[in-house]
């Protein structure tokens, strides 16, 4: 069997594409970057299939856009504004020591998905054959860059070369895995979706069926000094949720699902007991 030029620029190109694939743990979140905003949700760099446990990611990056943050990596001190500051920090630092990335990858990256379909379509063999060389020696440089900081991963990008587009990400996207994840929260996001994470997470440590009920004043303390530190409102982050029609009569304190009966256990949170709706929660 004969491989083509074509047939190989064809290769490159699609196992660039397939490269972008990352496992997610289900205790872990996605965080990305799109425009100038944080969030957590899909951008055009990342789709988070979260059911099935995977995050594709568009491949091309040449700054840190993407972050897999662990939801049990969780403080129980004091929060503060210096620790705010680190997280911002970080994700600054990691944006210095990228941008020599970024010249090579912008050329690769427009190699790969620009000349080569082109040269394969339109081109002679000697063209393609140019194209990949081109893909191969971008992918040797980003590998001399990238060591000694990803000495695994460099030895991949110069021996496999569609994988060096990920440079940035294999470099960038567990940079904030070891912090804390509520001050990673409360300082990238915007105040809604922070506001919505955080009472999510102060919900399932107070009340989880894994929560250790000693620490839930020190978890409510904490929270409240993140609260007072973006400057939200603290009913809408700890307060108890209000009923959503007449008929529900409690909720599930660590997710907050509704239910009609006045007793007994969350169906999704194994041994959360169900807390009733009182009158004052009525809308
Ligand atoms: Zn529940």
């Amino acid at each position: 069997m004969v491989v083509t030029p074509g047939e190989l620029a064809v290769a490159i190109v699609l196992l660039a594409i397939l490269e972008g694939f990352r496992r997610v743990q289900s205790s872990e979140i996605v965080i990305t970057r799109w425009r100038s905003g944080w969030r957590v949700a899909d951008s055009v760099w990342a789709f988070w299939f979260r059911k099935i446990g995977w995050l594709w990611i568009a491949p091309f990056h040449t700054s840190p856009r993407i972050f897999i943050c662990s939801q049990e990596a969780s403080g129980s001190g004091p929060a503060d504004k210096a620790e705010i500051e680190a997280v911002k920090a970080a994700v600054m630092e990691l944006n210095y020591c990228v941008r020599k990335l970024s010249l090579v990858l912008t050329i690769q990256c427009a190699s790969v998905f620009l000349v080569l379909p082109v040269v394969a379509v339109f081109g002679s063999s000697l063209a393609v054959y140019i194209g990949i060389l081109l893909v191969c020696l971008c992918a040797i440089v980003i590998a001399v860059l990238a060591w000694p900081q990803q000495e695994w991963h460099a030895l991949k990008y110069a021996l496999y070369p569609p994988s060096s587009l990920y440079a940035v990400v294999d470099s960038t996207i567990d940079g904030l895995k070891g912090h804390d994840i509520d001050l990673v929260i409360v300082a990238l996001l915007p105040s809604q979706t922070a506001g919505e994470m955080l009472r999510r997470h102060y919900r399932s440590r107070s009340f989880g069926p894994d929560s250790d009920p000693t620490e839930r004043e020190a978890v409510r303390s904490r929270t409240l000094q993140l609260i007072s530190l973006r400057g939200l409102n603290p009913k809408d982050i700890i307060g108890n949720p209000k009923p959503s029609s007449p008929e529900v009569l409690s909720f599930c304190p660590c997710c907050e699902a509704e239910f009609v009966i006045r007793e007994g256990e969350c169906s999704d949170c194994p041994g959360v007991a169900l807390m009733a709706f009182t009158a004052r929660s009525k809308v």
